[in-house]
């Protein structure tokens, strides 16, 4: 059966919530289960939406200058 994953607009709340497809496309919207605010956004796997970011990385790169031996073949 299907679930989806929501955060809670207001309280940062994470939670499941199933929903069938009849209803999801009803535009039934789940409430969080902590503030019962139905402000909430979906979430699509691992994806974390709450908070700004910005579209930089901080992810070091990969082969780097300083990267070891072998890093890059
Ligand atoms: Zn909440």
């Amino acid at each position: 059966m299907p679930t989806y994953e929501y955060i809670c607009n207001e309280c940062g709340e994470k939670f499941d919530f199933y929903m069938s497809i009849a209803e999801k496309e009803s535009g039934k919207k789940p409430k969080c289960p902590n503030c019962n605010s139905s402000n909430v956004i979906k979430v699509f796997g691992n994806i974390t939406v709450i908070g700004s970011r910005s579209g930089s990385s901080n992810l070091p790169p990969v082969c780097g200058p300083k990267a070891g031996p072998g890093c890059c073949g």
